[in-house]
């Protein structure tokens, strides 16, 4: 297992863009919207890791939310594994709470889910496979 992308919630999608570009020198090599979630995802390789900025497409989307509760910022940390409903069954066995009924479709074409952030140090993890 190891980490795949930090996940950035932004209110503002242009200034994140350009700041990113300031900083590292980087455009996003991918953008996907994934309806489902209500969010546009853009994914950067910067500073050795991948980036994911998340865009809110409307106010009740759950990225929406969580920057009116929250504010800006880290929104989550993706852990690539071998096989997501695998490790979905496994950390649900041991008693964590994980969101849904198991692995969905993500953006980048990946299957994953999340587990609850009250589980684990106030920090929404991510986990991701390749779909097949
Ligand atoms: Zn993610």
């Amino acid at each position: 297992m190891k980490l795949e992308h930090i996940g950035i919630a932004v209110a503002n999608i242009s200034e994140a863009k350009s700041l990113l570009q300031i900083i590292f020198g980087v455009l996003p090599y991918k953008t996907e919207a994934v309806e489902s979630e209500g969010v546009i995802t853009h994914f950067y390789h910067a500073g050795g890791v991948k980036i994911e900025l998340l865009e809110a497409t409307d106010p009740s989307s759950p990225i929406a939310r969580f920057i009116e509760k929250r504010g800006q910022g880290i929104h989550h940390l993706a852990f690539s594994v071998d096989d997501a409903k695998e490790d979905f069954q496994r950390l649900t066995n041991l008693g964590l709470q994980t969101l849904g009924e198991g692995p969905k479709q993500g953006a980048d074409g990946k299957h994953i889910f999340f587990v609850h952030p009250k589980d684990t140090q106030g920090i929404l993890m991510e986990f991701c496979s390749k779909s097949d």
